[in-house]
């Protein structure tokens, strides 16, 4: 028996004992952050007041507010059992880091107490020189600094022996250039604000404070069992299988899809809800997915930022629950070739403080106006900036879904549904010179209908789809850190808001009335945009060919989208709107092309042990049996006069020269493999990057395509390895 079989006896379910009554969610939720309202009662009014300016204006705290906020904060976690403290922060490489620090100081010899001071909490300086910088910071200045961001509330993370404090920071050079992926965002939200607050004022809201993105992102994640998993080098090593023949029953008959969920899974669900809870993030929907085993979280919408910290949270809570279940969660984009990958759908929208919706179609023309020049700028963001979107979600993983024929193509447009189609075409053909108050969307045929949210017109294959009252980015990756592409999206809509503004102010100042100026540029912006715009099927041919004639950006490869951050005008933009300076962009294209080929070497690595050290031995086990079985059998109708038909001599021969030949061929792709890595260790990063793309991952491919056969036939006693009809199918 191979050991994968003994395995397979040993799957169960993890015993769980039954709680007769759960408590009730509103009774827990949030129990482990220190909130605001937990702040407010704990600190003097003055301090609480220079806090909430410090949230709204930016104007810092004293260090005497900060060491009460400090003391705080430390007494309501002591009181809540922690031990420790850890600035927690987001760094580029897309997990999160932590180091943990004791709250004890010595008090005299022998004695300590719990402390923790103000400077402690507005500034950490971890010893963080290996954290890729991309040369903002040289090794011999290596320090990295942890600063406090007070707009998301520090928490309590529990495990089984005890439990830290986690306040959020952002992570930062001497310099103040930003190290992590939490600050851009940060900026962005400040852009966003600013020319959104603008263009809300110029449509009359003179009162509006505030606007910031929303986003709720929609988490995809596979379960296997844990036993399987340990046996897989490739899923421990990278994440996905470099191997594995596709199992005979796939997802073709769609009975997975928002199926009952089976016990097992729905216990880790409710476990992942109940820490969520407690920590604040407001996770609402749980379901089946398409693929088998594959599951969706999806939580309320909050402000982005928060989001994003939660969304981290969220799968550091999801891996680590799954264990409990003796399952392993997958947050690759790929984990099995075959059938679907795992994307992380991000809707996004705008929102003032009161929490009116700006993506809400109005109730009223002057409302549905309003709407009508945001949806513009989102157009026109998409249409000019589709490259950044692009390279916002670039990673080696995604690299698999997009353009790949099954989640959004690389291709990156825009669908607005039927209804929106049609009134942003009357708007396009009939805007008439004249608008009066009363009459205000005659456009020349008839009045602008009221919209309805529109939820059936629903087209899955758009990576950018309008969804009701918010836009929602279908191409980013499952694993990824959700700051960067939503720090992408604020600042390319802030840019088309503030254009859609100057224009409708210009075009006021020429004489034109309000409205009238206002379609006119809502027009004019429909017309540049309308290449971006697709609501067919974005997985057709046709599509390809039609957005070639568009001349719209088609870029499989993960090292030309990262290029985008290097390009002159998009430096200038985000400068401009100072959200990354031109060094922060620079270290970011060569932080993400080096993880690229760090992840691309680690895998052809694993593939090259797994086929040396696990499938060309079963192979040879298998041609043993196969020799050996051809030799005796021979042998009996010489000796023995044994009758066998030519043809079954024939087709075992063949049999055996062609498992001969597939392990030869095997191997020499492999050794071919090495070869091509060693070349590419003398080459640039840029260069190297291409190579993989080009020649590794096709090598790649080609070889687990042979392996994936000799799978197929190889006794299933040698065949060490779980197969994906096992992966994918336990109960
Ligand atoms: P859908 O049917 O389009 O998937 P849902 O209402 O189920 O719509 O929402 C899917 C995700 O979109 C949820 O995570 C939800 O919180 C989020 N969402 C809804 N409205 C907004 C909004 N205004 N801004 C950001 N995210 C939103
Ligand atoms: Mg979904």
């Amino acid at each position: 028996m191979s050991i994968r079989q003994k395995v397979l006896f040993k799957i169960k379910s993890t015993v769980l004992e039954k709680i007769a009554t759960p408590k009730k969610v509103s009774s827990y939720f949030g129990e482990n952050i220190f909130s605001t309202e937990t702040m407010q009662k704990n600190i003097s009014k003055g301090t609480f007041a220079a806090f909430k300016t410090w949230m709204s204006e930016g104007k810092t705290i004293s260090l005497a507010q900060a060491n009460e906020i400090a003391n705080a904060m430390k007494n309501w976690a002591i009181a809540k059992g922690a031990t420790y403290y850890t600035h927690w922060f987001q760094p580029m490489t897309g997990l999160t880091a932590e180091k943990h620090d004791s709250f004890i100081s010595i008090a005299a010899v022998g004695k300590v107490i719990e402390k923790f001071s103000g400077n402690k909490l507005i500034q950490g300086e971890p010893d963080a020189s290996s954290f890729p910088s991309g040369g903002i910071r040289a090794t011999f200045e290596a320090r990295g600094y942890t600063a406090w961001d007070p707009s998301s509330p520090a928490f309590i993370i529990e495990s089984k022996l005890g439990k830290t404090l986690c306040i959020p920071t952002i992570f930062i050079s001497y310099h103040g250039e930003a190290l992590d992926k939490k600050l851009p965002l940060l900026r962005s939200d400040e852009a966003l604000n600013n020319s959104a607050v603008g263009l809300l004022k110029l449509f009359g809201h003179k009162h509006v404070k505030k606007i910031f993105s929303t986003c709720g992102p929609e988490q995809e994640y596979f379960l296997i069992d844990k036993n399987y998993y340990n046996l897989r080098q490739d899923l421990i090593m990278t994440g996905r299988t470099l191997i594995g023949a596709p199992s005979p029953k796939g997802q073709q008959l769609e009975d997975q899809y928002f199926g009952t969920i089976k016990e097992r899974v729905v216990n880790f669900m409710f476990e992942v809800a109940e820490e969520a809870y407690k920590l604040g993030i407001p996770l609402m929907t749980r379901h089946n997915e398409v693929a088998p085993h594959q599951y969706e979280f999806a939580p309320i919408f909050e402000e982005s930022n928060i989001a994003a910290d939660h969304n981290q949270l969220l799968m550091e809570l999801m891996k680590k629950i799954a264990l409990r279940h003796d399952m392993v969660c997958l947050l690759h984009e790929k984990p099995f070739a075959g059938i679907n990958g795992s994307g992380k759908h991000l809707n996004w929208s705008l929102s003032d403080e009161q929490g009116n919706n700006l993506l809400n179609p109005g109730k009223t023309p002057e409302d549905n106006l309003q709407f009508l020049a945001v949806l513009a700028a989102v157009l026109r963001a998409v249409y000019l900036h589709a490259d950044l979107l692009r390279a916002s979600i670039a990673l080696a993983g995604n690299e698999h879904r997009l353009g790949a024929n099954e989640a959004p193509p690389a291709i990156i447009s825009v669908f607005l549904g039927g209804q929106l189609t049609s009134i942003l075409n009357m708007i396009e053909k009939g805007v008439k010179s004249k608008v009066s108050k009363a009459d205000i969307m005659d456009l020349g045929i008839g009045r602008l209908p009221k919209f309805n949210k529109d939820t059936t017109d629903r087209n899955r294959t758009s990576p950018f789809a309008f969804t009701g009252a918010k836009f929602e980015f279908r191409a980013v990756g499952s694993s990824q850190n959700i700051s960067t592409p939503i720090a992408v999206i604020n600042t390319i809509i802030a840019e088309s808001l503030d254009y859609v503004k100057d224009n409708i102010k210009r075009a006021i100042s020429t004489g034109k009335d309000f409205n009238a100026s206002v379609l006119m540029v809502i027009s004019k912006v429909v017309k540049e945009t309308k290449d971006i715009r697709f609501e067919g099927n974005n997985y057709s041919e046709e599509w390809k060919k039609e957005a070639k004639k568009r001349a719209l950006p088609n870029v499989a490869a993960t090292y030309e989208a990262l290029e985008a951050l290097t390009k002159k005008e998009n430096i200038a933009l985000f400068e401009r709107y100072k959200v990354f300076s031109k060094e922060e962009l620079v270290a970011r294209y060569h932080i993400w092309i080096h993880m690229y080929n760090l992840t691309l070497e680690i895998e052809a690595n694993t593939l090259n042990e797994m086929v040396n050290a696990s499938v060309v031995p079963a192979g040879y086990e298998y041609e043993r049996l196969l020799a050996s079985t051809l030799d005796e059998l021979v042998r009996l109708q010489k000796g023995a006069g044994l009758k066998i038909d030519a043809a079954a001599l024939r087709d075992k021969k063949e049999h055996l020269s062609e498992i001969v030949s597939k392990i030869y061929y095997v191997r020499k792709n492999v050794a071919e493999m090495v070869k091509l890595l060693e070349k590419a260790k003398k080459i640039s990063n840029e260069k190297r990057a291409e190579l993989y793309f080009e020649e590794l991952k096709p090598l790649m491919e080609h070889i687990r395509k042979h392996v994936d056969q000799l799978e197929c036939v190889v006794s299933d006693d040698a065949w060490d390895l779980p197969k994906y009809r096992e992966m994918l199918f336990i109960k």
